[in-house]
């Protein structure tokens, strides 16, 4: 463990010089033996996340019923990687740039059942989902440090979805991430080049050629992306061009909710219960600041990308970012869309 002064205790984010990539460091580093003993199975089927038990952490949201009881809550993350609490302490280390791991992370909890997803708890579950995930993302914006905040979840990940019980992630961070920044600058790129919002082009040219499009709902279209990375990937992209999830209204909030309950429910149909992963792509913080750029309301375009895991990533992929497709997003869009989400 490092005491380096201010920064004692402190969690970092590290830039990776070459390709500008940010990593997080735990400051206080874990032994081998710890990695082995995290991955046998959970003893006496204990969950922090059932009742109203919170581990000691104070609840942050929740929506109750009239008896008081919790339907959706967030809490702190059982292992925060980023700190809400300190300064950035921003510095360069001979080449190296690094800074406090200053952000948030948060859990929010779907369901106060242990076992099952929300959208199988009727709509109304799924739109409170919805409706915590605007609301934490609106407060936590207020936040001057936060420059990026994602929503995102790991349903049935080994690796990354421990506990079982259905809850999704809100990660605040002080830097905008390296995937997340590409998306950006290549919307940006294009948006000089044409005048235009590459989202809602790409909309048009799925709406037009109709053979990636699994579902078209009165404020959303969800379809294959034509060069996917994962086989069966869906996005789902707002209709109406708005570059923040932040700004989104009560009637997509609801149309949304009910999209993604349909498309869980075909996912799992069609895979068996695969394991996914999904991430809300939203606008960084508009706070001004230097490198802000005056078209991002026009450029970027919120969504949702859904990847199931069913394919392991090899050696190809993470050596070359190149990957390969086993069923190309025009079939996967078909069965997708043929699939049933009825019980
Ligand atoms: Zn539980
Ligand atoms: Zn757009």
């Amino acid at each position: 463990m490092k005491e380096t002064g201010d920064d004692r205790n402190m969690n970092e984010i590290r830039r990776e010089p070459l390709l500008g990539r940010w990593v997080a460091v735990l400051s206080e580093s874990m032994k081998p033996e710890d990695y082995l003993s995290s991955m046998e199975p959970s003893a006496g089927g204990h969950c922090d996340l059932c009742g109203e038990e919170s581990g000691g952490a104070e609840e942050i949201y929740s929506v109750r019923d009239e008896s008081g009881k919790w339907l959706v809550r967030v809490l702190p993350a059982m292992v925060p990687v980023f700190s809400p609490e300190g300064d950035l302490g921003r510095k360069g280390i001979g080449i190296y740039d690094r800074m406090n791991a200053i952000g948030v992370n948060e859990m929010l909890i779907e369901s106060p059942q242990h076992n099952v997803q929300p959208e199988d708890m009727g709509p109304d579950q799924m739109l409170r989902v919805v409706e915590a995930f605007s609301a934490r993302m609106t407060e936590l914006e207020k936040d001057v440090r936060v420059r990026h905040i994602m929503i995102h979840k790991n349903c049935g990940i080994p690796s990354g979805d421990a506990c079982g019980h259905p809850h999704s992630l809100i990660t605040a961070t002080p830097v905008i991430p390296k995937r997340v920044k590409e998306e950006l600058d290549g919307a940006k790129q294009y948006y000089e080049y044409k005048e235009r919002c590459i989202f809602c082009d790409i909309m048009r040219e799925e709406e037009r050629l109709k053979e990636r499009v699994v579902m078209e709902t009165p404020y959303f279209l969800v379809f294959c992306p034509y060069a996917a990375r994962f086989p069966f990937e869906f996005w789902i992209l707002p209709r109406i061009h708005n570059c923040s999830f932040r700004d989104v209204t009560e009637e997509e909030k609801r149309d949304l909710s009910e999209t993604l309950s349909i498309m869980f429910k075909k996912l799992r149909r069609l895979l068996k219960n695969p394991p996914y992963n999904y991430v809300l792509h939203t606008a960084p913080s508009r706070i001004p600041r230097r490198n802000h750029w005056h078209t991002l309301g026009e450029d970027f375009h919120w969504h949702i990308e859904v990847m199931p895991r069913i394919k392991s990533i090899g050696s190809f992929e993470l050596g070359s970012g190149m990957y390969t497709l086993t069923t190309s997003p025009e079939d996967a869009a078909k069965y997708l869309k043929e699939v049933s989400h009825g019980d």
